[in-house]
């Protein structure tokens, strides 16, 4: 069997974090399209979206957090399953862990072989793993939308469709004009669509473009502070969702191999998003799942760390 490597395990090199104030209420932790944190702050309380991968990582947002507030921090949400967003959730020690209920059922399902996979996926991204206490339960259910007050500030707790996986949770201040996205929107970093619903992504932007956020937080990337960059972070998730999809369809559909279909998208892709963080690690998990989703598979299926493996050994 082939031990070849995921292009990420070779990626060893720390990023530069920082710490934007966004308006009044909102800030975001960012890492150079390491996975992002936003941070809420209420009256009385604090608010964190996506945790970081370990509560030991957990403590570098803690530490930024309390130089700009002594507050507690008692809501955690999970934009969505993902074991490097979600699993820091206990350093906080958050009163409620809030997501979807599909958010829910998917870490009923599939969350214990996503932290497998995921952390020998990106090592580098799971720092003092060992202080992983296991999955993220969320204490706190919604379906469709949660409204929360923290005070006199306003939390709007959405899912406005299916995209990066079924759950996806955008949490928008509409006071502020300020969205936390995830992973729905990525900024100079290549989307992940291993668990994706392809179809759905594009309606699902157009639904977070119809909120016409003055800011966004990207799920990786650069925090977005104008309306023009906004826009352009949502064309670009939008552009590199649509023409991978449509170039593997289309080798679908003139009867290619999946390992064709991979080599043929990749060099279509390269040219115009080869530059964006993670290209290489990225693709060929987008593209079995645009493959499976084009053929026979509406639900994505769970990956576990072996057959990331052989995905990888196949087509990388
Ligand atoms: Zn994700």
């Amino acid at each position: 069997m082939s031990e070849k490597k995921f292009a990420s395990q070779a990626d060893l090199v720390a990023k530069h974090v920082s710490f934007d104030r966004l308006s009044d209420h909102a800030y975001a932790y960012t890492a150079e399209g390491d996975p992002n944190t936003g941070i809420v702050v209420g009256d009385d309380a604090v608010m964190v979206i996506d945790t970081q991968a370990t509560p030991v990582m957990a403590q570098d947002v803690i530490r930024r957090i309390r130089t700009v507030t002594d507050k507690p921090i008692e809501y955690v949400v999970l934009s969505h399953y993902h074991a490097v967003r979600v699993l820091g959730a206990s350093g906080y020690a958050p009163r409620h862990v809030i997501a979807s209920r599909d958010t829910y059922d998917l870490i009923v399902e599939r969350g214990e072989a996503d932290m497998k996979s995921e952390i020998e996926r990106f090592p580098r991204l799971f720092q003092a793993v060992e202080s992983v206490p296991g999955l993220t339960w969320p204490t706190l259910i919604f379906e469709h939308r949660l409204t929360l007050w923290l005070g006199s500030v306003q939390v709007e707790i959405m899912q406005l469709g299916r995209g990066h996986t079924k759950g996806d949770t955008v949490v928008w201040l509409p006071k502020d004009r300020v969205l936390f996205s995830g992973d729905l929107v990525e900024y100079a970093a290549t989307p992940y669509t291993g668990d994706a619903y392809l179809s759905d992504w594009p309606a699902t932007l157009d639904a977070v473009e119809a909120l016409n956020p003055a800011k966004l937080v990207p799920g990786r990337g650069a925090s977005l502070t104008t309306p023009e960059q906004v826009r352009e972070g949502l064309n670009g998730t939008r552009a590199f969702v649509m023409e991978m999809f449509e170039h593997v369809k289309r080798g679908v559909e003139s009867g290619q191999e999946l390992r064709e279909i991979y080599r043929a998208t990749y060099e279509a892709l390269k040219p115009k998003f080869g530059h964006w963080v993670i290209f290489d690690h990225c693709l060929p998990f987008d593209v079995t799942r645009a493959y499976d989703e084009a053929t026979s598979f509406r639900d994505p299926r769970i990956w576990t760390a072996q057959r990331d493996k052989d995905m990888w050994a196949a087509l990388a």
